[in-house]
């Protein structure tokens, strides 16, 4: 333990100066190798190597298809669609990371996330309307069955995922609007999310009534 003259104290762990007056602290006298009172926790980036292999692989796609593309031009801009698919991958990844501790909630982002990123990609590529006659719907729908099969398989309490749960059974009735308005050519992905959702939403009111009534209080009160 180091020791202070200045203030007369103790010290533990292993600092170069007293945390009181600031005054240089003599070397460890004796117990070398104390151990620090908190463990050095890196942060999460750095733990995972996968990660930083993927940004190096990333960093790598992306030059080399623009350099690739500044040699042999095409008519097709292909390496901005390179730069789509790895942002698409990137903000999902981000999100996952984030917020790896509410599972519900990060299936809903990525399919907010997914939904606005295909639009965009079909309609900056010449709108020939795949975003809305299949990914939206079919993102809506798969959502509620992943959403259901974690809270089963992590056995979540009602509380957990039941926001969700509405959320998303919200979600899936907007390709409605795609149906009323005449946005799309290919009918039965939007049909399915519509009615899925709907047999969704009410077999959660019916069965899930109480919990929802319960935690739309305790969201109001704050
Ligand atoms: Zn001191």
């Amino acid at each position: 333990m180091q020791y202070c003259s200045h203030c007369q104290v103790r010290i533990r762990g292993n600092k170069k100066d007293c945390p009181l007056c600031g005054n240089i602290l003599p070397g460890d006298n004796g117990a070398c190798g104390q151990q620090e009172i908190y463990p050095v926790v890196p942060p999460f980036y750095e733990r995972h190597l996968a990660l930083r292999i993927m940004i190096f692989v990333s960093v790598v796609a992306l030059v080399v298809s623009f350099m690739v593309y500044a040699l042999f031009p095409s008519t097709i801009n292909w390496p901005v669609f390179a730069l789509f698919g790895l942002i698409s991958m990137w903000l999902s990844l981000i999100i996952v990371i984030k917020k790896r501790h509410h599972i519900t909630k990060n299936i809903m982002w990525q399919v907010t996330i997914l939904s606005f990123l295909s639009v965009v990609w079909d309609w900056g590529t010449g709108w020939r309307g795949w975003s809305l006659d299949f990914v939206v719907p079919i993102l809506f729908v798969s959502a509620m069955f992943v959403l259901y099969v974690t809270a089963k398989i992590m056995k979540l309490r009602a509380r957990d995922y039941i926001t969700y749960f509405l959320l998303d059974g919200l979600l899936g009735i907007i390709p409605v609007i795609f149906l009323l308005f005449d946005w799309i050519h290919v009918l039965y992905p939007s049909v399915i999310s519509v009615a899925i959702s709907i047999i969704f939403l009410s077999a959660i009111l019916i069965f899930q009534g109480e919990n929802i009534k319960a935690e739309l209080a305790k969201r109001m009160h704050i």
